[in-house]
């Protein structure tokens, strides 16, 4: 595998205190890199109401979860931060020189003299479809989220969900000249749906012209052929009957969930799944590894976004010591420091 990438500081989580995070790391001359499971950055903020009006963020009176999001990127602009989307922070180590290997899920190695462990209430992860036995497909025939769409082409496809990820998908594959599947079959446990109009009734006009299925039910079970490969699924209609739907392949879209996963393996200090730090520097009990945001804890701990951006500014004083040892680290004002007017490029 490739070489780690070295840096001074990798912050875990895109969240909106891990992007002000990579600011006032930004200020004291430390170069940031950020992983997030999502594919997106704005953390809760994005993924869960982006349309949302936020009231309380300080001198700014009203701006919605995307808002928020889009002018914390442009105020990080100058620091050129390197994302690293789409992939959980699996592994964190120590090594014997007191860096730290940050592993993810795509193979991405980071060497690092400092961790910000900004993630929130844990990495959005798909619910699961919860039918026992199942789960031994997943990645064969069944799939939580599509990677390569040319997978599904030709194939005779159940998908499961009643959102805008299920609806998209479905009409993708039943209408979509390179993808088109063989059969499509759309489930949801209700007659109604939480997506856009649209989409819907783009759905039913396809069931209309017999391009694709519509069903109201429930997966409740499943066969497999002598070969051990999925063939049927078993759907429990609303009238309590339950027929078995052919399939190739099984599309479960039922939404993000987050979990606090592999971050609860990594010798921190803990309470209730939240990391305990100090409220000096919100370093946590391994010196070098500081949480901030939503994820830490302390005495008095508020889940609020102007808390982790405190957090967030105190961090990375903690740690310029820890990154510059032998530096006097200086308060300096952004408004008539030179020195600081150059890292932003207002000179
Ligand atoms: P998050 O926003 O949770 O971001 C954490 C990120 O870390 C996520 O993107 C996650 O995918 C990623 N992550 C976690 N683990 C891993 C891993 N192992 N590998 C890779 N990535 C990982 N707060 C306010 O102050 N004012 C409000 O008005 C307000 N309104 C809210 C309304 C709603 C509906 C909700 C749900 C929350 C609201 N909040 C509000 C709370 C606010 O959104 C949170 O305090 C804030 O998002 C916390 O930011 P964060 O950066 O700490 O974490």
């Amino acid at each position: 595998s490739a070489p780690p990438i070295e840096t001074d500081a990798v912050i875990i989580g895109a969240g909106p205190v891990g992007l002000f995070q990579v600011f006032e790391l930004g200020l004291l001359d430390i170069k940031a890199h950020v992983i997030d499971s999502l594919s997106h950055l704005g953390g809760q903020c994005v993924e869960l109401y982006p349309d949302k009006p936020i009231y309380d963020i300080p001198a700014v009176p009203m701006c919605t979860g995307q808002e928020l999001t889009d002018n914390l990127l442009k105020q990080i602009e100058p620091f050129k931060p390197t994302f690293h989307l789409g992939q959980d922070v699996t592994e964190l180590q120590r090594q014997d020189d007191g860096r730290f290997v940050v592993r993810t899920s795509k193979d991405t190695t980071l060497l690092t003299k400092t961790v910000f462990i900004a993630a929130g209430v844990g990495s959005f992860q798909p619910r699961t479809l919860k039918v026992e036995g199942l789960d031994a497909f997943e990645g064969t025939q069944l799939f939580y989220r599509v990677k390569n769409p040319a997978v599904f082409a030709g194939k005779n496809l159940v998908v499961v969900g009643g959102g805008d990820s299920a609806l998209d998908w479905a009409l993708h594959f039943a209408q979509d000249d390179a993808h088109r599947a063989e059969s499509v079959i759309l489930v949801h446990r209700r007659d109604g749906f939480r997506a856009a109009p649209a989409s819907v009734a783009k759905m039913h006009a396809l069931c209309e012209q017999h391009a694709m299925q519509f069903v109201v039910g429930q997966i409740t079970g499943f066969e497999a052929d002598g070969d051990g490969r999925l063939s049927q699924v078993k759907l429990t209609g609303n009238d309590g009957i339950t027929r078995r739907l052919p399939l190739d392949m099984l599309l479960v879209f039922f939404g993000l969930s987050p979990k606090l996963g592999p971050i609860a393996h990594w010798g921190l200090d803990l309470e209730r799944k939240q990391i305990l730090v100090d409220t000096e520097k919100f370093q946590t009990n391994i010196p070098g590894i500081f949480a901030v945001g939503d994820i830490n804890t302390y005495p008095g701990k508020k889940k609020l976004i102007l808390s982790g951006f405190h957090e967030a500014a105190l961090a990375a004083f903690g740690a310029a010591h820890t990154i510059f040892p032998d530096k006097k680290i200086h308060l300096q004002y952004t408004t008539t420091s030179p020195k600081l007017h150059k890292v932003l490029g207002v000179e």
